[in-house]
């Protein structure tokens, strides 16, 4: 187990990763191998902007800044520990991008091969660029996310692997971290709590996580659950599957969630919904975050995008307090943020030309 404070100062407390910090609510022994990048620990950051926007206090819970840049690592060092304890060797799963990454980071990490499905042109250039660099062994196919689990599904069925996809419960063990997170961050439980909404498997462990924690009267109100598909992906706002999903969220581009009944469950015990975003809200709503210092992913930024249209139809309060989960980093797919920037402009390497292209002259 690693130490809990600096050996050189002995008054830092260095993050452990969730496991450890969170090891009497982890399903794990003595003897359960922690495989760890130490993950958790994420930065709850307040927005002033978005608070002054909405009359409510707004945080940010930024989960891009995970060992492998989204959320997903919560979930994944929990599922490759218990592998690992099970003797696993090899494990599969299907993606959109982020649990591929997270999965290669942690098998590497294991010294266990990871196997990856994907669909074909759907994955951004930097989670491909991660399942590849940490060595899995990466399948495209032409078909969509719903497919590609299908298959694991069938390959954890016959062959000896382990499927570490949120069906695993572990990955969802794992994940309730991030509602623990922000209440010993907030000191309270948020009044409303918003997120995007896939595969479903996150809003499962927050809805988990603050219940656990209101069960053990840590808090003593729980939030209204706020998820938010993409319009063109969601097919629990429909009612019924989406055979062919699309937007430009790639991480939520999912048509049949995995844990599509306890999404709406959340939803409908905390008295919040499931709803849907446009791409071009979306959009918006990444670009806005990000001109106020935080880049975030995609389909994170749909959580954003939520929390603007829950203002629009006067569903929040004024001074309550909000929580906007950021569940990915940016930087995994660059093209959306340079793509409609101008190239920057070519100077004289000389102060003055800097000066007057700065407008300071
Ligand atoms: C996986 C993922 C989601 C969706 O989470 P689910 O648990 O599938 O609902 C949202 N955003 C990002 C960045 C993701 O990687």
């Amino acid at each position: 187990m690693s130490s809990l404070t600096s050996p050189v100062t002995g008054q830092a407390h260095m993050w452990r990763g969730i496991i450890e910090e969170y090891r009497d609510r982890m399903p794990v022994s003595e003897t359960t191998p922690i495989v760890t990048l130490r993950e958790g620990g994420t930065p709850l950051i307040h927005s002033e902007y978005l608070s002054e926007l909405t009359g409510c206090e707004v945080h940010l819970k930024f989960d891009g800044s995970n060992p492998t840049g989204s959320f997903k690592d919560r979930g994944m060092t929990m599922a490759i520990s218990k592998a690992k304890e099970a003797g696993a060797e090899a494990v599969i799963c299907a993606s959109t991008g982020n649990t591929s990454a997270a999965a290669a980071a942690y098998a590497a990490k294991a010294g266990m091969t990871a196997g990856v499905i994907v669909p074909k042109g759907k994955i951004a250039l930097g989670k491909l660029a991660q399942a590849l660099v940490h060595g899995a062994k990466v399948i495209q196919i032409d078909g969509n996310f719903d497919q590609a689990l299908t298959i694991c599904r069938e390959l954890a069925d016959t062959e000896p692997v382990e499927l570490v996809n949120s069906v695993n419960p572990y990955r969802i063990d794992g994940q309730r971290s991030g509602a623990w997170e922000v209440v010993d961050q907030l000191g309270r439980a948020p009044d409303v709590h918003v997120m995007p909404v896939g595969n479903a498997g996150n809003i499962t462990a927050y809805w988990r996580g603050y219940r656990e924690y209101h069960a053990d009267k840590i808090i003593d109100q729980l939030p209204v659950m706020r998820g938010y598909q993409a319009a063109g992906a969601a097919p629990i706002v429909l009612g019924a599957k989406v055979d062919k999903p699309e937007t430009i969220a790639t991480a939520i581009r999912i048509g049949n969630p995995a844990s599509w009944q306890w999404a709406v469950e959340a939803a409908e015990e905390s008295g919040g919904s499931i709803r849907a975003v446009t791409d071009p809200q979306i959009m918006a709503a990444f670009r806005l975050v990000a001109r106020h210092g935080v880049f975030a992913e995609m389909a994170s930024s749909a959580s954003i995008a939520g929390l603007l249209e829950l203002k629009e139809r006067g569903d929040l309060e004024p001074g309550q307090t909000v929580v906007c989960v950021l569940t990915g980093h940016g930087l995994k797919d660059p093209e959306w943020a340079i793509s409609d920037s101008d190239e920057p402009v070519t100077i004289p390497p000389e102060a003055e030309a800097a000066a007057i292209e700065l407008g300071l002259r």
